[in-house]
């Protein structure tokens, strides 16, 4: 992998003023950042990665550029009349904001077209079985309990479902992690250059599919319903403390995001959103319905214990990929499969 590959590198000063200039004539690309544990605590930028309709890849090096040089692109991609197609932006979105000031704007998050496609297409038995995992069993999934909840999909998993690559052979053999620690590290790899490359072709291929099945009926509705994705994290970083703030499940009230007739807020216990009332089972559950399904799914059921106490051990869920950033699943399952929680509030309060 050497001419082509090394070929879409951005490190000179010349090479990202060019690349600037294409952005702006193009006017909408696929967008992903990499970097290490990115928009959580600790959390810090490595490379952008770009592709443009005329499928050219860019991956700019970020660390190659001082704050100066790099204004022109952080314009950009705080432009809102420029069109950045993503997959999972939030922890893109909340890296930028807190490690460069730059506030995402004119984002089309294509995982959420996915869903909000799925909750229409398919029946409830359908999404009974995406939503099953070792520790939530089909007849767990109840209609009362689970109408709002839905799993994303990750990145890679929906570049499968869709056909943009073939399906993964199903074995049971670990498949090798691919080494996100090495992102502050340079210079990059091939296999870096191309994993960055991978992720924006894959949201460009699924930007077509979707466009073509009419999955982005309309782009401004997405629009809004991404800034409300990606401002999950605006106050802070993320805290991977806490297991309820990163999930493979869909947030609530972004696919439907809450109008005035909603009425008043109260904070949920577990992802800690303030959420109207319709996000919660009970007027006195103290968690939404996500958080209660994450709950069930690893093995945490409300029983009257003591707040103070109420500490258990580390809980394993299931990844299927080993994928980092915008793989929903992925992200969620390697994740909070490892965390210790904090979890069994009761469910009164
Ligand atoms: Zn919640």
């Amino acid at each position: 992998m050497a001419g082509p590959v090394r070929d879409s590198l951005v490190a000179t000063e010349g090479q990202l003023v060019s690349l600037v200039n294409q952005l702006r004539l193009k006017n909408i690309f696929a967008f992903v950042t990499e970097g290490v544990e990115l928009g959580s605590i600790g959390g810090a930028l490595s490379a952008m990665s770009f592709r443009t309709l005329n499928k050219r890849s860019y991956l700019v090096d970020v660390l190659a550029f001082t704050p100066r040089q790099m204004q022109p692109l952080f314009d950009i991609i705080a432009d809102e009349s420029v069109t950045k197609l993503m997959w999972d932006g939030r922890m893109d979105a909340s890296e930028l904001l807190h490690g460069h000031a730059v506030e995402l704007r004119g984002a089309l998050d294509l995982q959420l077209a996915d869903v909000d496609a799925r909750r229409r297409r398919e029946s409830f038995f359908k999404q009974k079985c995406r939503l099953r995992r070792r520790g939530l069993r089909m007849r767990k999934i109840t209609k009362e309990g689970f109408k709002y909840v839905h799993r994303l999909n990750g990145l890679a998993g929906a570049a499968e479902e869709y056909g943009v690559i073939p399906p993964r052979q199903r074995t049971y053999e670990p498949v090798p992690q691919f080494d996100q620690s090495r992102w502050l590290q340079r210079p990059f790899t091939d296999v870096q250059i191309e994993y960055a490359a991978e992720d924006v072709r894959y949201i460009m291929a699924l930007y077509h599919i979707f466009s073509k099945r009419r999955y982005i009926a309309d782009e401004e509705s997405l629009k809004l319903q991404t800034r409300a994705y990606h401002a999950i994290y605006r106050a802070g970083r993320r805290d991977k403390g806490n297991i309820y703030t990163m999930t493979s499940l869909m947030p609530l009230e972004i696919l439907d995001l809450p109008t005035s007739q909603d009425g008043a807020t109260s904070s949920c216990h577990g992802c800690r959103r303030d959420l109207t009332k319709k996000s919660f089972a009970l007027a006195s559950a103290d968690k939404c319905f996500v958080c209660v399904a994450l709950d069930k799914e690893q093995g945490r059921f409300p029983q009257p214990v003591n707040r103070d106490s109420a500490r258990k051990g580390a809980v394993r869920g299931r990844g299927r990929g080993q994928r980092g950033a915008r793989s929903g699943g992925v992200q969620g399952g390697t994740h909070h499969g490892l965390g210790v929680t904090n979890a069994v509030a009761p469910l009164a309060g």
